[in-house]
């Protein structure tokens, strides 16, 4: 027997790739698509551009590994939402992306469900699925919704109605206790909801046609997803309660794994499942952009050169880019403060780095006062990851070891649900 191969595929919000890993997580293959554009008179028909893209990330791998697939995931953007006719299985309206909202919505999802419940957002699967139902509702009685990935999943698989607990929280599943929670099923439009598996379970085989038209073996399985941040989280292999993932990008994300499930609506923080812990987060609006609006990106370069990362900085600011912050600090009013500036851009710079590590310190403290299991070890993603004496600062801020986390691709991540998806089953046998 020839070596096994995992194939995990990233809808993220700008392009799609895939990973193809072997199973000690080393990347045989990986490439990128665009989406390409097909608009209809008066929008994108975004579904043919992801089954194009589909179809071509699998023409992508290479013809040599493809028999050696044992096993696919995906991972799409969360929120993302399809409504289709469970008959034909062709699309009843057009998808609702993960940033839409529909404050149409938000009165009655908040008439049911919970006070400062996930779904209590106009951007909230629930509230697109209720905005449909009250406004078009077409064949409602055949009606299935279905997010991103569960769409694209479906594709290769061929059985209607599947979906995982990442993907289904945002429209109310609760993965605690495993089940919709019972103010949602008595609401009529629940027979739309789908059925839930953990992310990395296996559904069944990849469909004839496409085994046989692209060269995928016969029992290549097809296994359900997640979100593309989850993806990308599960991609640094931080697998153990304390290990934690910052997100360095145009804002600051933390992500920790514990054993306690927190929530705290004020300060945007929820719980994901991730089978026996929680994967807690929370996001600031600090973060890179800031930076990008004051320093090129080789100014930052050359200036974080001069910085001595042992030296702690006077100045104590909190950069925002528009007034308002939501985590660790809910503030809708918080004024950014990047005053006074000094006349060195070195030390102005080191002081709006070590801010940012104090606001990130913040951030993993008042996880641990809401219940969290305490961090002990940060990994870095993100464009400010590769900045070596900022990662020295906060190191120093946060008192903990901070590291580049080595992968941080989402399609990683989602190869990585595909082994688990296949090492289930062969367990199984
Ligand atoms: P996103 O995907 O969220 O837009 P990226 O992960 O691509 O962001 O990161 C881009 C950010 O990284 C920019 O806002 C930029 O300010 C920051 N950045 C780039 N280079 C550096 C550097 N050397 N040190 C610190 N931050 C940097």
């Amino acid at each position: 027997v020839g070596e096994r191969l995992y194939l995990g595929m990233d809808f993220g919000t700008s392009g799609a790739r895939f990973a193809i890993i072997n199973k000690d997580g080393t990347i045989l293959s990986e490439g990128k698509k665009e989406y390409p554009k097909f608009t209809t008179e008066e929008s994108i028909d975004w579904l043919r551009s992801w089954k194009v893209t589909l179809f071509s990330l699998l023409e992508a791998v290479p013809v040599n590994l493809r028999p050696l697939i044992a096993s696919i995931s995906i991972d799409g953007t969360s929120a993302t939402t399809i409504i289709i006719d469970s008959n034909s299985g062709e699309p009843l309206w057009r998808p609702f992306l993960y940033n839409e909202s529909c404050p149409d919505a938000l009165p009655v999802v908040k008439s049911i469900a919970p006070a400062n419940h996930t779904v209590c957002s106009g951007t909230s699967t629930l509230c697109k699925l209720v905005s449909w139902w009250n406004t078009e509702g077409e064949n409602r009685e055949s009606a299935l919704l279905l997010h991103q990935a569960d769409w694209l999943l479906w594709l290769l698989h061929g059985k209607l109605g599947l979906s995982d607990y990442n993907n289904a929280l945002k429209v109310g599943y609760d993965p605690e206790l495993e089940s919709y929670p019972p103010w949602l099923l008595s609401q009529p439009y629940s027979q739309l909801l789908p059925s839930v598996q953990a992310p990395g379970t296996s559904i069944g085989y990849l469909k004839e046609g496409i085994r046989t038209e692209f060269g995928f073996p016969k029992d290549c399985v097809v296994c359900t997803g997640t979100t593309d941040s989850i993806a990308a989280f599960l991609a640094a292999r931080a697998t153990e309660p304390g290990k934690a993932v910052t997100s360095l990008g145009s804002t600051l994300a933390i992500k920790l794994l514990s054993t306690s499930r927190i929530e705290d609506a004020r300060f945007g923080v929820y719980s994901h499942r991730l089978d026996d812990k929680w994967l807690v987060g929370g996001a600031s609006n600090t973060g890179g952009a800031v930076l990008r609006q004051i320093f090129t990106d080789e100014q930052l370069e050359k200036l974080s050169e001069h910085i001595d990362p042992m030296e702690v900085s006077p100045l104590d600011y909190y950069p925002l880019q528009v007034v308002g912050e939501r985590f660790p600090v809910a503030d809708p009013k918080m004024v950014p403060r990047l005053h006074p500036r000094p006349q060195s851009d070195v030390e102005y710079l080191h002081g709006i780095l070590e801010s940012i590590a104090r606001i990130e310190a913040k951030g993993y403290s008042l996880l641990k006062d809401m219940g969290a299991t305490q961090v002990d070890e940060v990994f870095t993603a993100g464009g400010g990851a590769k900045n070596e004496k900022w990662t020295k600062i906060r190191e120093r801020v946060l008192g903990l070891p901070v590291s580049r986390a080595i992968q941080t691709e989402a399609a990683y991540g989602a190869a990585l649900l595909a082994l688990k998806g296949a090492q289930a089953q062969h367990n199984e046998q």
